[in-house]
């Protein structure tokens, strides 16, 4: 362990809940693939998470398991390198059910009660929620710190989790800022304060249903997503059906702010062409939906065909994809082990 400052690293996660979409892929895992360039990365398939919400969310076991190896395919196929980078499973580093629950205890139910995930999450069943929903955003803050890490890409609507995290950090190190420096971290700051990097024309894709609720796994709409392995048709038919409004497009960017289904779909074509709204709409301003939809098809089709495509390759090879997490979290292990015993120190835990 480092007792002077920590470097700057990249963690991110992604739970196995369902069918991985394109507001995943342009808020989160084109980021994650640009940041190998300049980072050490750490990208997590996260199980723990995932089994959160009712079974008949997540699916139940096997699905968890066939999930948790299409997360780790689409990863690799969207140019993650696992031997460059850390890419693993939650479940086989124990650190973060470990530090959650140190953290559960640094954390107060009053900053919990605030987070709009959960209470979206939980709908207007909260009663019935699980414990372990309510207390995702402490095991989020675990995953993250237990690597230490400094930077965390993830979409618009993570960013208060993020926030929480931050939180954490700073009350633990003030918590035990004593026992800190009395273990050598002169400084009293053993948790870094985790800097979101929320970037990009879509950082909050919209559902193509309903253009003011966020693209997600576990909607329980297929027609609300355009998913990874989708194959062309879909593609074609799901951008088709996209709810729009009667007016053509609008030509200036600020013509787009009463109408989130059109703002969504300018915002979807910009981010995967890698253009700004304003271009998109010097382009398409004026004219029809149907026009720019068929152009949406065509550039969604070039850019996540390919990814589709070795995903279902890459998971017809179960034994392949489990050694790339086997591998991956023995290298996880080792820094989260030394986070461990630190830690263990300074709240005063007796080990061996
Ligand atoms: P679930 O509905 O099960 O929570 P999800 O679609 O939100 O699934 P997560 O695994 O929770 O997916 O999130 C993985 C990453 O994708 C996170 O960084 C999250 O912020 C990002 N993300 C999720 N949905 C969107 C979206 N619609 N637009 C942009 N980024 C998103
Ligand atoms: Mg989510």
């Amino acid at each position: 362990m480092q007792k002077t400052k920590t470097k700057t690293r990249v963690f991110s996660g992604v739970q196995p809940t369902g069918n991985l979409h394109l507001g995943n892929y342009l808020g989160a895992i084109v980021r994650f693939v640009e940041l190998q360039r300049t980072h050490d990365c750490i990208y997590c398939v996260v199980d723990l998470h995932a089994i959160t919400v009712p079974m008949s969310v997540c699916g139940g076991p096997t699905e968890l398991r066939r999930n948790t190896r299409e997360v780790t395919a689409a990863f690799i196929a969207a140019g993650i390198d696992p031997k460059k980078h850390i890419v693993f499973n939650q479940s086989q580093v124990s650190g973060h059910a470990e530090l959650a629950w140190i953290f559960n205890c640094v954390a107060r139910v009053g900053w919990l009660s605030r987070m709009t995930q959960f209470k979206e999450k939980a709908g207007k069943d909260r009663e019935n929620a699980s414990v372990g929903l309510y207390d995702y955003p402490v095991l989020m803050a675990a995953d993250i710190l237990l690597y230490h890490a400094t930077h965390v890409p993830v979409g618009e609507d993570q960013k208060q989790h993020l926030e929480l995290s931050r939180d954490i950090a700073q009350k633990f190190n003030n918590d035990f800022g004593d026992s800190i420096r009395g273990h050598g971290f002169n400084d009293g700051l053993f948790f870094p304060q985790p800097e979101p990097l929320i970037t990009g024309p879509a950082t909050r894709v919209m559902s193509l249903r309903d253009g003011t609720k966020k693209m997600s796994k576990s909607d329980s709409s297929d027609n609300s997503r355009i998913n990874l392995i989708d194959d062309a048709d879909t593609i074609a038919q799901k951008i088709r059906k996209a709810k729009t409004d009667p007016e053509p497009l609008p030509s200036e960017e600020k013509g787009l702010t009463p109408r989130p289904e059109a703002d969504n779909l300018v915002g979807i074509y910009a981010a995967l062409q890698g253009v700004s709204k304003a271009e998109v709409l010097g382009q398409f301003g004026g004219g029809q939906f149907s026009t720019f939809k068929t152009a949406l098809v065509d550039v969604a089709v070039a850019k996540l065909g390919p990814i589709g495509a070795e995903m279902k390759k890459l998971v017809q090879d179960p034994v392949y994809i489990n050694s790339i997490l086997a591998d991956g979290s023995q290298r996880a292990q080792a820094i989260a082990a030394e986070t461990m015993k630190a830690v263990k120190d300074i709240v005063g835990f007796v080990r061996a």
